[in-house]
């Protein structure tokens, strides 16, 4: 799979907040403030291995824009992420948060490290020297973390600890995405799954399919796509293929979820499942199908494969799965692409009941984050399509003129200090 270096990702989000801008007519003060970070703050973390060497690894916060609310985004820990990369992270979470009308701006950070050649010690140390050195740019009010690639639920433990031992009080509200058992939210783990599933269901509705009888494929079955397979199938949807790293399987009459997931628990994988035909893990991207959901990773359809694609709606559960050339094929064959800024967004929304439930001392039940998930999620659904109907443009740059546009909203409410 084509990668796209971290220059180029970040030229390519600073083109689209460019043609937003110019859609909308911001002046060039605001497009400016728009396309570059606040804050970039680089930190280099001394860290004894197992082996009792000591390493120094590189990492970073970059603050985009707090207009709307407090920063918000994850921290990924990849050998290859570099400074650009998390710069276009930063400004797309920006996006993303006005996208879902939830106030926050947008951040990402980032450490050069590869999380599976680690130990748990060093991962622990490693985060652990990461917040202690960025301990007075994250907060609660100020900068709110959360998992990307590379980490997870316990990385964010260890992130409330060490920022409460630094604090002298406790502030599960630093971070979101954490266990629920030291504050978590009911409903995070399948938030963005769910919410998938819920733009899906849009999208059908908005193109007249019978979401009852609907065919859907989906690649990447982790966190995202197991629990978008399961929302689907509850809402009566068909999951005709599904793929994984290793492969893929096929059943037109639908394949059996919840003991295919079981299968994939126990094996680690899709392959190998009693029912359905096997297929190659990207050919289930050419099943024919009424969705298809690229879950895994970015860049998956792209200009070489883009004609193959047989779906008749394209909901991007991964970031940046269908790339700009592979968007024009798809736009010019029909096909309805949910970019990622929305059809993703359930995550960042579940993380911002979380932040809400700490700060109130609050627990809410599962029914109830779902519930409000999809009432947020169907409502923007609206409100991005409606910009894409105002302006003549496919549903990508009608989302990201929604968010644009909310965020220089905020910036001229606010005015300049001093
Ligand atoms: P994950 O690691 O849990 O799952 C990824 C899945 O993709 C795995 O099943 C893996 O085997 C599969 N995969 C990898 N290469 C593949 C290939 N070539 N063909 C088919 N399958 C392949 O990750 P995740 O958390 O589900 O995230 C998936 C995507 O969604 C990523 O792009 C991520 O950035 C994006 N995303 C995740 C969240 C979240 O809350 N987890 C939120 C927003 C966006």
């Amino acid at each position: 799979m084509y990668q796209m270096s971290g220059k180029d990702f970040y030229r390519d989000t600073l083109g689209r907040i460019e043609r937003s801008a110019e859609r909308l007519g911001l002046e060039e003060g605001i497009r400016e403030i728009l396309k570059y970070p606040r804050r970039v703050v680089e930190v280099y973390l001394p860290v004894r291995m197992d082996d009792g060497s000591l390493k120094v690894f590189w990492g970073c916060r970059v603050q985009h824009n707090s207009a709307r609310g407090p920063y918000k985004g994850g921290i990924r820990y990849h050998e290859s992420t570099d400074l650009e990369e998390v710069k276009a992270l930063a400004a797309l979470m920006t996006f993303k948060s006005a996208v879902a009308d939830i106030p926050f701006g947008g951040a990402k950070g980032g450490v050069a490290c590869n999380p599976k050649a680690l130990s748990r010690g060093e991962l622990e140390r490693i985060t652990r020297r990461y917040t202690a050195a960025l301990a007075n740019d994250i907060g609660p009010y100020t900068d709110i973390p959360a998992p990307d690639v590379g980490t997870n639920p316990q990385t964010m433990a260890w992130i409330v600890d060490t920022y409460s031992q630094l604090k002298g009080r406790k502030v599960p509200e630093v971070v979101t995405g954490k266990p629920v058992s030291i504050g978590g939210s009911q409903g995070r783990e399948e938030a963005t799954g769910r919410g998938v599933a819920i733009c899906a269901e849009e999208a059908m509705r908005h193109m007249g399919l019978d979401v009852q009888s609907a065919s859907i494929a989906i690649q990447g079955f982790g966190n995202v796509g197991t629990y978008a397979a399961l929302a689907l199938a509850e809402r009566g949807c068909r999951i005709i293929a599904v793929s994984d790293s290793r492969g893929g399987k096929y059943d037109p009459r639908g394949l059996p979820i919840g003991a295919l997931l079981e299968h994939k628990r126990r094996t680690g994988s899709v392959v190998g499942f009693k029912d359905g035909s096997d297929i190659g893990s990207d050919q289930v991207l050419e099943v024919e199908c009424d969705v298809l959901i690229p879950a895994a990773l970015q860049n998956a359809i792209t200009g070489g494969n883009a004609n193959g694609v047989r779906a008749k709606i394209v909901v991007e559960g991964a970031n940046g799965p269908t790339s700009p050339e592979a968007d024009e094929v798809l736009r010019r064959k029909g096909v309805m692409v949910v970019p990622d800024i929305l059809a993703n967004s359930g995550g960042v929304i579940v993380s911002y009941f979380e932040w809400t439930q700490n700060l109130r001392r609050e627990y809410w039940e599962l029914e109830e984050v779902r519930e409000k998930l999809e009432r947020r999620l169907t409502c923007q659904f609206k409100k991005v399509l409606e910009t894409s109907d105002e302006f003549g443009v496919p549903l990508r740059d009608g989302a990201f003129i929604l968010g644009v546009k909310r965020v220089a909203e905020a910036l001229e409410t606010l005015g300049l200090f001093p």
